[in-house]
């Protein structure tokens, strides 16, 4: 649970403590259940950071979980449930339970996908890229499209989905070993480190035709150096700004909207989209999942998650994620997953599926 407000920067293992409690009863509508993954997203620091969290509370988080004991009225004991019971072993859910009203509890099928992919390729952070990627930026085959925080949960998914709409997709990530996995694990056409100090003559060399479409994660220094290559009706699919997050880079964080503000002026016909996840789920969660579960199935998406076990490691997994330490979808394995079958185990042994 949260240790202290006001938080400042990004966060420290004080700013969290391990509380314990008895296992809880379901009322009548609802039922208990065994957290068995726990997704951790940088959202999750904006919430505590504005104090929508105080200390005390459990820490929002989206999960994966066993239902032990149900009088609910859709879920039985034995099913894997989506519900948002944050940072705890177990949680109660029911009607009017989940914080977020747009990612309601759900069943999840073991048969379609491991199921912690609940929480990121099939899970909030696909239909993320999906909505920025395929509905908002609208790609079309030859376009350059470049996505920031390229090998992170939703950066990932985003540069697959433009490479089969067919564009030349530039990935900008950190440590020399994501550039490689980005072309070489999933078929990027380049992949360039934000941490290079020529940074932004690799990203135009990488980019000879202009950028047609750019699915912003990071904002700060990687947009300044997006920013002069855009193309005329060029399409931004604004969807996270993790660099000002901590408010360390020494930018000032209006800087990045200025620039955007410059960039409009400048490249007449370009679009900005503002993503939120929760406008894409009425309409799309549906058609998403049907789409992204052949991709998934048929090779054509593959995911990996940075895996670590035990709910005490949340603090430093969610410290090494927002430090860029993480290597795909970060996710905590809080119990263990009753569905594993031995190939599922195997491929996770090193802490990553790659599907
Ligand atoms: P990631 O798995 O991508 O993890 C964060 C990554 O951000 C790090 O691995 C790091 O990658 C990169 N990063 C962190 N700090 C910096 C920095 N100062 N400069 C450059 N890169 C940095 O997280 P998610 O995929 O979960 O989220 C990606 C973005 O999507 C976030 O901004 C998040 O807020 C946003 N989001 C928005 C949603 C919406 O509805 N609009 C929904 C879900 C997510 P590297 O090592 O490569 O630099």
């Amino acid at each position: 649970m949260l240790a202290r407000t006001p938080l400042e920067g990004y966060p420290t293992d004080g700013d969290f403590r391990l509380d314990s409690s008895s296992i809880p009863e379901p009322a009548d509508g609802q039922c208990v259940s065994r957290t068995l993954y726990l997704s951790l997203d940088p959202y999750q620091w904006g919430r505590r950071r504005s104090g929508v969290e105080q200390v005390g509370d459990v820490c929002h988080g989206r999960t994966v979980s066993a239902v032990i004991k149900s009088r609910h009225p859709h879920f039985n004991e034995g099913d894997i449930i989506f519900s948002t019971h944050g940072w705890q072993d177990y949680g109660l859910t029911g009607s009017g339970i989940s914080t977020f009203g747009y990612m309601l509890p759900r069943r999840v099928e073991p048969a379609l996908a491991p199921i912690s992919s609940a929480l990121g390729v099939l899970g909030m952070l696909g239909l993320t890229a999906y909505a920025g990627t395929a509905l908002q930026c609208q790609p079309k085959a030859g376009e350059t499209f470049v996505v920031s925080a390229a090998s992170g949960g939703v950066g990932q998914i985003a540069g697959q989905i433009a490479k089969i709409y067919g564009c030349r997709v530039v990935g900008i990530a950190g440590a020399q070993a994501k550039c490689d996995f980005l072309q070489q694990s999933l078929g990027f056409d380049a992949a360039v480190s934000h941490l290079s100090e020529d940074f932004a003559d690799q990203l135009a060399s990488a980019c000879p035709d202009g950028i047609d479409m750019y699915f912003e994660n990071v904002g700060g220094k990687v947009f300044n150096a997006v920013l002069p290559l855009f193309n005329r009706a060029a399409r931004i699919s604004r969807c996270g700004l993790i660099s000002q997050y901590g408010n360390t880079d020494g930018l000032d964080p209006l800087q990045t909207w200025q620039h955007i503000g410059q960039a409009v002026f400048d490249q007449q016909a370009m679009t900005i989209h503002s993503l939120f996840v929760g406008d894409y789920v009425a309409d799309h969660q549906k058609p998403f999942l049907e789409i992204m579960s052949q991709w998934v199935a048929n090779g054509k998406v593959k995911y990996r998650e940075d895996l670590w076990t035990g709910l005490e490691q949340a603090p430093a997994a969610f410290t090494a994620m927002l430090a860029g330490k993480n290597f795909g979808k970060t996710m905590i394995a809080v119990g263990d997953d009753p569905t594993l079958t031995d190939a599922i185990s195997h491929r996770r042994s090193d802490g990553n599926i790659l599907a």
